[in-house]
C-alpha cells in the first residue's frame, strides 16, 4: 500500500498573553486559532478492518483533538489551561504533537496558526531535537 500524507484543520477561540514579548501580545487578547494536524504513513491493507486503505480515519483525528486539545483550549485562556512556560504558537504546537502522538503515532507535525498571515510548525523531528537538548 502506498504511503501517504494526510491532514484536518480544526479552529478554536482562546485568550492568551505572553508577558515578555515587546509587542502588543503582552497584553491579554485572544485569537482564533487555526491548527492544521498532519499524520504521514502507509496507508492499512484494504482487509476489511474500518481504516482500511487509510493512513488514518480523519474521525478518529477528530476524536483525540476534541478531547486532548480543545477541551483544553477553547474559550480558555491558555497561560492557565495548556501546560507550556509562554503560550506562543511555536510552545502551544510542539504540546500538541505531543498530546496527538500519545495516542496517534501517525501524527508528524502540527501548524498553529494565530492570524491568517503566519503560522508556527512543529514536526517529529523538531520533537527528537529537543529531546536530545532537553
Ligand atoms: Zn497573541
Amino acid at each position: 500500500m502506498p504511503t501517504a500524507t494526510i491532514a484536518k484543520e480544526f479552529t478554536f477561540d482562546a485568550a492568551h498573553s505572553l508577558p515578555n514579548s515587546d509587542g502588543p501580545c503582552k497584553r491579554l487578547h485572544g485569537h482564533t486559532y487555526h491548527v492544521m494536524v498532519v499524520a504521514r504513513g502507509r496507508t492499512q491493507p484494504v482487509d476489511g478492518r474500518a481504516e482500511e486503505g487509510m493512513v488514518v480515519d480523519f474521525t478518529r483525528i477528530k476524536e483525540v483533538f476534541k478531547r486532548r486539545v480543545e477541551a483544553r483550549c477553547d474559550h480558555q485562556y491558555l497561560n492557565e489551561t495548556v501546560p507550556v512556560e509562554r503560550t506562543t504558537a511555536e510552545l502551544l504546537a510542539a504540546w500538541m504533537l505531543g498530546e496527538l502522538r500519545a495516542e496517534l503515532p501517525q501524527v508528524v507535525a502540527v501548524r498553529v496558526s494565530e492570524t491568517p498571515s503566519s503560522w508556527a510548525e512543529v514536526t517529529l523531528d523538531d520533537l527528537r531535537t529537543m529531546a536530545e537538548e532537553a
